[in-house]
């Protein structure tokens, strides 16, 4: 039996075995290398053109261009990532084989989005300094939360997996490249968090990314690519207009309350201002003196005015904070339990 060793582990498998496992037909050995028929390229019409190296332990195919180590393999075929992938290998698990379509599925503009942006981040994970992050903010709930893979392998063979099955052609957020021996690929950015932005019916619309360095956060989107726009968290109650898309998921936590989260002071202007049942909302923009913050919530305010909607400003101590969300979080680590009212004009014991 033929056994291939993965770097850095003491466990070695069999090229055969974990080929046999994950349902991968062989159709030639030369030396050290095995010929499979690729499963992820392969239709009607079957690619002999994946190749495993027992030495090197990894894997290409020579058709879609897929390429990895065996783990990647294992993670690809099965639609996890890779440390699970590497867990099922290890202890005989039985391969959960994942179906992979080879002809695009046509579905169109937000319906498309909404499934790919789901299989997109069902094949992520959330890195544990970006989960302590939200933990932080006060966000217990991280599932919806993804780091985008700073390895560039992942990253182009997630990327494939989506184009192959939905085209990436329309799709914000990824673009094709071509590499230095002058084939096509796909690819996104490289690092930070995913912030998902969705739409009154909970569609994914598209991403803020939260960078680690300046500027702080940036869309998933590519220039002359269409910007996703307002979060919309529904429910029952006054609506809240919050600065900040991640300020939204935080004080909807806090608060229980419906809310937009706009990503900028000035971008107000999305808001499906339709949605607004009650004729009333509620303008939580962060305590700040800086003037265009001012005149950006000003002009939100008349506008609101306007269209017949009274607007009433929350404000609070800028000791607790600039945020909202610190407003609360600040209010949260007294021992108590943060409500509106805390935040609304009134007097109160
Ligand atoms: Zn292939």
């Amino acid at each position: 039996m033929i056994w291939i060793s993965l770097r850095r582990a003491k466990v070695s498998f069999s090229v055969l075995e974990i080929a046999d496992r994950l349902n991968i037909k062989l159709v030639n050995r030369t030396g050290n290398e095995f010929v499979f028929i690729c499963p992820f390229c392969s239709g009607q019409k079957e690619y002999p053109k994946l190749y495993i190296n027992q030495d090197k332990g990894v894997f290409v195919c020579h058709h879609c261009h897929l390429r990895g180590s065996i783990t990647d393999l294992w993670a690809l075929r099965c639609g996890v990532d890779t440390k699970t992938a590497y867990k099922q290998m290890v202890n005989s698990v039985s391969a959960d084989i994942q179906p992979i379509e080879s002809e695009p599925v046509p579905i169109k503009d937000t319906e498309k989005l909404n499934l790919i942006y789901n299989e997109f981040l069902k094949m992520l994970t959330l890195e544990p300094r970006h989960k302590e992050d939200l933990l932080r903010r006060g966000i217990i709930d991280t599932s919806g939360f993804k780091s985008l893979p700073e390895d560039a392998k992942t990253r182009w063979n997630i990327c494939s997996i989506l184009n192959r099955k939905y085209g990436l052609d329309d799709v914000p957020g990824f673009r094709e490249q071509i590499s230095r021996k002058g084939k096509p690929y796909w690819d996104c950015y490289r690092s930070g968090m995913l912030i998902p932005v969705k739409d009154v019916y909970q569609r994914l619309a598209g991403f803020q990314i939260r960078t680690e360095r300046e500027p702080k956060y940036i869309w998933f989107s590519y220039r002359s690519q269409s910007k996703s726009c307002v979060n919309v968290i529904p429910g029952k109650g006054i609506p809240w207009i919050i600065e900040g898309v991640l300020k939204s998921y935080v004080t909807n936590h806090f608060l229980q309350i419906p809310c937009f989260g706009i990503p900028g002071t000035d971008t107000w202007r999305l808001v499906p201002f339709e949605l607004i049942r009650g004729g009333k909302v509620i303008v939580a923009y962060d305590m700040e003196d800086n003037p265009y913050s001012l005149k950006a919530r000003d002009s939100l305010i008349s506008h609101l005015d306007s269209i017949g909607i009274e607007p009433v400003v929350a404000g609070w101590n800028k000791t607790m904070g600039k945020g909202i969300d610190d407003a609360c979080l600040y209010v949260f680590k007294q021992g108590i339990k943060p409500r509106p009212e805390m935040f609304l004009p009134g007097i109160a014991a």
